[in-house]
């Protein structure tokens, strides 16, 4: 059994972030992740609203989190799930694919998941047209039709990103509207090759061995039809990775999230959670760092000051 001061469960930016923290306030800190470290933001094209970096990749963003992080001595295990844990004792216990772990303070920043439409097709297809991550699988559609579907950030950002890439985007949103950054919406305006279809809705996705279609209904007519497209990119939104969590007796809202104080503690003492994960309003890469800085520092009291606690 391995003891550590601190570990965090999840090492995208609120992970990195605490991580950084940590171990700059001398505890023995460890980071676990079941995929590789840098979490979501590495998927996105570009990050262009995160404090002194005017545009940079997401993968740049997130590498630079990642050796940063290792650079002060934070131990990373990369694709090392997490299977079971224990949680209401002063020691948790962790319990990986590989080993188990004690510490006195573990904080959760597991991110989200991305969310699908629960189209016909949709899963069958998955991988093989269906993507959830334009970064990662844009490149493959050089000069094809592609179609994105959502109205928010992710999918503007998507959208802009394709429009470099794509002959042409379809864009499909349930209504007449996006919600995404008002200069993200004014530069898909400008873009010829961007083709809004509002208050429209995905029936199927079709195809033989890859998607060559979709059928779309327009939802103010019901009328359906079937268009051309040889990919499908899914970007409404995001849900919580809060099932371990429930699981070890975390509290979560009614949408999954873990719910948090305003000091980034969770119901249970000397556990926290930081980042999309939690019920916090606002998911920004820049405020899932501030919340990982704050979950640090308070399990950093915890440990080291705990008659400084209220
Ligand atoms: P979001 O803001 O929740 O937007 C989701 C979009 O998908 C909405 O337009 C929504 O339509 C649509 N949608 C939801 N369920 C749908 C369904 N079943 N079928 C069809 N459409 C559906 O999610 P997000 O864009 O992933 O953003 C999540 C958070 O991350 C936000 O806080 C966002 O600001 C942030 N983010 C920021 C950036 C950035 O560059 N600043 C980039 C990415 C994400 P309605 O509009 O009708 O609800």
């Amino acid at each position: 059994m391995e003891n550590w001061d601190v570990i965090i469960i999840g090492a995208g930016s609120a992970g990195l972030s605490a991580g950084i923290y940590a171990i700059r306030s001398g505890l023995k800190t460890l980071i676990l992740d079941e995929k590789l470290a840098g979490g979501t933001i590495s998927d996105a094209p570009t990050v262009v609203n995160y404090p002194g970096f005017a545009e940079i990749s997401g993968g740049e963003l997130a590498e630079k989190m990642t050796t940063h992080c290792r650079k002060l001595g934070a131990t990373i295990h990369d694709l090392e799930p997490v299977n079971e844990l224990d949680l209401m004792g002063d020691t948790k216990t962790i319990k990986t694919t590989r080993a188990s772990y004690e510490a006195k303070a573990v904080i959760f920043s597991t991110g989200s998941h991305y969310r699908e439409i629960g189209a016909k097709g949709e899963k069958e297809f998955r991988g093989r047209g269906v993507s959830y991550c334009g970064v990662c699988d844009g490149p493959f559609f050089k000069g094809k039709r592609v179609l994105v579907v959502g109205g928010g950030n992710s999918a503007a950002t998507t959208i802009l990103y394709l429009s470099g890439i794509a002959s042409e985007v379809v864009v499909v949103h349930r209504r007449n509207s996006f919600r995404a950054e008002h200069t993200m919406v004014a530069e898909i305006a400008s873009k010829p090759n961007v083709k809004v279809l509002w208050n429209t809705e995905i029936q199927e996705i079709k195809g033989n061995k890859q998607v060559n279609a979709v059928t779309v209904i327009d939802n103010t007519t019901g009328q359906s039809r079937d268009l051309a497209v040889d990919a499908v990119f899914v970007q409404i939104g995001e849900a919580p990775n809060s099932q371990l969590a429930k699981a070890s007796g975390v509290e979560t809202d009614e949408h999954g999230y873990i719910k948090i104080d305003i000091r980034q503690h969770t119901n249970i003492l000397g556990v926290y959670a930081a980042g999309d994960v939690t019920n916090h309003p606002v998911k920004q890469v820049g405020t899932a760092v501030g919340q990982g800085i704050t979950a640090a520092l308070e399990a950093y009291v915890h440990i080291r000051r705990p008659y400084y606690r209220k």
